[in-house]
């Protein structure tokens, strides 16, 4: 809906000694859908492995909400089900499939593929979804399922060949590889991604292993000294180290990749894309990262992450919550970067603010500044 600018819904917020006007929008373009964030694997590198409080997974109450609000966002484009934990254990997973794809959205999967069988491939195909999405981390870290892995994408990529024929979608839903990189694995990539390209992978989503804890941290690539590359300089004179990657794949498949220092541009994906997550009790968090109360090593230092949760579909609608003034008032501050920046602070090693995330030194709560998401250090789909 559409209003003369002077009537529009607003909000307004002192600032700055003056006042600050933030017209509320209806633009409400992305879901990520937490079916559960119960896992049938238990990975070392999981972030579930920091995560304090029970499992769960979405109860029929908060799915039949979310159902119903499906259908009153006028502006939804995306919606991606997955998160951290296996979404295909939800049994009413094809119900939400389903539903997204009627309601016209690009749907999106992220699984770590093990429960992927014929009948769901099937039907996947048949509700036109668009990508799938498998974890694939050889190392001792990650998972170990390689070989069924290998096979499902065999399969995956065979039925859509035979659905599909030569038509123009043929590579339509896109498989997307998710990999962790780590010092252990890296090495294997150029290999390993080549052979998964050969048998169907469309495009690899490369991130950064973020330590569970501090015996994981020398297996990390993300620049440190906690993780022995303290040295700027040799690390950047190795040059890029994906590079070969890169040039083995080029034309051949799409590759997302992270940084592995800081950089002075910071994105957030999730504010950028209009985005909410909703968590499986129905609570809605701007991204992951904020979703889970948790904790974070970084820097030879830990951080409590206290979840920033603006409301609960069970109480108001989804876009209602989004437009609410402090999930506003939130996106503002991310999107415009009016936070500051802690890890390359010289005050850090004193500073209390670190020790969590519901503060910094602007006076904003709760505080991205902190955040590896926002300097593509980590990367989400
Ligand atoms: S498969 Fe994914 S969600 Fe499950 S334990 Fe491993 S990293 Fe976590
Ligand atoms: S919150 Fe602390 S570490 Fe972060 S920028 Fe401010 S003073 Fe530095
Ligand atoms: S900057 Fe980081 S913590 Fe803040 S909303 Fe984005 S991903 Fe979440």
């Amino acid at each position: 809906m559409s209003y003369p600018k002077s009537s529009r819904p607003r909000e307004v917020y002192p600032f700055s000694g003056g006042e600050l006007v933030l017209y509320k929008s209806a633009r409400l373009e992305k879901l990520y859908i937490e079916l559960t964030n119960r896992c049938n694997f238990s990975c070392r590198m999981c972030f579930r492995n920091n995560f304090r409080g029970e499992f769960g997974a979405m109860p029929d109450r908060v799915l039949d909400a979310l159902l119903e609000q499906l259908k009153t966002l006028p502006d939804l484009q995306e919606a991606l089900i997955g998160g951290i934990g296996e979404p295909l254990l939800h049994p009413r997973f094809r119900e939400v499939v389903a539903a997204l794809k009627h309601r016209g959205a690009v749907v999106e999967v992220q699984t770590n593929g093990v429960l992927i069988d014929d009948d769901l491939i099937d039907f996947l195909l048949r509700e036109d979804i668009d990508r799938i999405i498998t974890s694939y981390e050889c190392g001792a870290v990650g998972h170990v399922q390689a070989t069924g892995l290998k096979d499902t994408i065999s399969r995956l990529a065979e039925r859509r060949r035979t659905l599909r024929g030569g038509h123009s979608r043929a590579n339509h839903p896109r498989i997307t590889l998710q990999w962790i990189l780590t010092a252990d694995t890296l090495e294997r990539l150029v290999p390993e991604a080549r052979e998964m390209v050969a048998l169907g992978v469309n495009e690899l989503i490369l991130s950064n292993l973020l330590p569970m804890d501090e015996s994981m941290a020398a297996d990390s690539l993300i620049f440190s000294p906690q993780t022995g590359r303290q040295d700027r300089v040799a690390w950047k004179n190795r040059g890029d180290i994906l590079e070969p990657f890169i040039d083995a794949l080029r034309y051949r498949a799409k590759v997302a990749r992270p940084e592995f220092h800081l950089r002075t541009e910071r994105r957030c994906s999730f504010v950028d894309s209009n985005a909410a997550v909703i968590r499986h009790d129905g609570a809605v968090a701007p991204c992951y990262r904020l979703l889970h109360e948790s904790r974070e090593y970084y820097q030879g230092r830990w951080r409590e992450v206290v979840p920033q949760l603006f409301g609960n579909i069970l109480d108001d609608a989804v876009h209602q919550i989004w437009s609410n003034r402090e999930f506003l008032w939130f996106r503002h501050q991310v999107a415009n970067k009016l936070y500051p920046s802690c890890p390359d602070c010289e005050l850090r090693d004193g500073c209390e603010y670190i020790a969590d995330t519901t503060a910094d030194c602007y006076a904003n709560s709760p505080s991205c500044a902190d955040c590896l998401w926002d300097r593509q250090i980590l990367i989400c789909p």
